[in-house]
């Protein structure tokens, strides 16, 4: 039973309007769904310039004309070299969140038929033929909610084996004189001195004299802000012979997002359907999930449009289900050899290849040809260690709803 009487009946609700639930709501607007009444709701609902989305596609981007910046040109970097890859058919692209925000809230509010409001969800709540949204002063029934903002809570069984998580901190930073390439992103510049998991330098130049420049782990373990930082002040004196009066720092970003064979479930309650990171979008094994949300996003709206229900995808076909849990049981338990296995990668493929590869857009044959060019060993104790981890992920795949 609801807890307060009902303030607004809708067709559906977005319950956080986040990169999921603003993508779904630009995909609905610009379909035969928008004469659907729709909420979208969110605590927050401020633009912030607090994240930056980074992609790579080969057609044309999502939201073309709200891209930051594209690179033609990808550096990888290890103790031995630093090596740079034209992206001949995946450039790398970055949208950032305000500008994001600032896109969809004004398509939503401007819509005769779509709502934005701001409010702390509390709870919600499923029946058999609706859902129910609650906030601190509010309730708000729905044929079907979309939700991106309550994390999922798996069960002991459908807990991850391997809870990594990819944690950084980044500087904004300017300049005087003129320094990074701005057609050139470093993807990599691995930090062979940390152990603990996987750790790398993520740079994204803006401008000749502007970049983002963010110290990336892969592991278990989060660290304090100070650990970051001190990595990246050591990079840019090493690197570029900087000292802290020589730049300016105009923001960070810092977050962590999940890398880990997590069951998850696409439906939260009946009529109450997981989106976003929530659904188990992330890629595990690389942390990317802007792209997948598109993904998903235009599926569920194509379903909706046609049969009136969602019917949940799963994130990947099972064969790349099976590549990341290999790849994350070694990351997890031998970080030294996965280090190799990301620099063999690197060094053995070209950067669209293995961007086909990541993107999930492979054929089986190309996808040999990419583990051909790793060393077979540490794969080949990953896929007996987890051979019953994958069992049951293949199970959840029959049992997805
Ligand atoms: C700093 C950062 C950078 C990232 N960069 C990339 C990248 O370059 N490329 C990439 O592919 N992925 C990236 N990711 C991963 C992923 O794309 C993002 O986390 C993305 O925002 C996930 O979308 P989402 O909608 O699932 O969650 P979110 O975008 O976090 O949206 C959830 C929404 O729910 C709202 N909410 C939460 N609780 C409540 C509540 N109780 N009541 C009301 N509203 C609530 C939040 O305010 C938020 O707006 C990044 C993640 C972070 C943290």
């Amino acid at each position: 039973m609801s807890k307060a009487t009902l303030d607004q009946q809708y067709d559906y609700i977005i319950a956080g309007a986040g990169a999921a639930g603003l993508s779904l709501a630009w995909k609905m607007i610009h379909s035969p769904l928008s004469d659907k009444k729709t909420l979208v709701i969110d605590n927050e609902l401020e633009p912030t310039n607090t994240k930056t989305w980074c992609f790579w596609e080969s057609g044309a981007p999502p939201f073309s004309d709200i891209i930051h910046k594209k690179w033609t040109h990808t550096k990888i970097g290890t103790s031995q070299k630093h090596f740079s890859q034209p992206l001949n058919e995946y450039p790398y692209y970055c949208i950032r969140k305000i500008d994001f925000q600032r896109k969809i809230h004004q398509a939503i509010r401007s819509h005769p038929h779509f709502t934005l409001a701001e409010e702390q969800i509390t709870t919600l709540e499923s029946h058999s033929d609706s859902a129910i949204l609650h906030t601190n002063d509010h309730s708000y029934q729905a044929e079907y909610i979309f939700q991106s903002c309550f994390p999922l809570h798996p069960q002991k069984k459908q807990a991850p084996k391997h809870p990594l998580w990819q944690h950084f901190l980044g500087w904004e930073i300017t300049v005087e004189e003129p320094l990074f390439d701005p057609q050139v992103f470093t993807l990599m510049d691995f930090d062979d001195s940390f152990c603990d998991g996987i750790a790398f330098m993520y740079i994204l130049p803006w401008s000749a004299t502007s970049a983002l420049i963010e110290y990336t782990i892969f592991s278990e373990r989060v660290e304090e802000q100070s650990f970051y930082e001190d990595k990246i002040s050591l990079y840019l004196n090493n690197q570029f012979n900087l000292r802290p009066i020589d730049y300016q720092i105009n923001r960070q970003e810092l977050g962590k997002i999940p890398m880990q064979d997590l069951l998850a479930k696409p439906w939260y309650k009946p009529r109450i359907l997981n989106i976003g990171t929530s659904s188990g979008r992330t890629k595990p094994s690389t942390g990317y999930t802007f792209q997948r949300i598109q993904q998903q996003t235009k599926n569920l709206v194509t379903n909706l449009n046609k049969t009136g229900t969602p019917d949940p995808q799963p994130p990947s076909a099972f064969r790349y289900k099976a590549y990341d849990l290999w790849l994350l049981h070694i990351i997890h338990t031998s970080p030294q050899k996965a280090l190799t296995v990301f620099k063999q990668l690197f060094t053995n493929n070209s950067a669209d290849d293995l961007f086909r590869f990541l993107g999930e857009q492979s054929t089986f044959r190309q996808d040999l040809s990419i583990m051909s060019s790793v060393p077979y060993a540490p794969f080949l104790k990953a896929i007996w260690n987890t051979r019953n981890r994958l069992w049951q992920i293949f199970k959840n795949y029959l049992l997805r709803n």
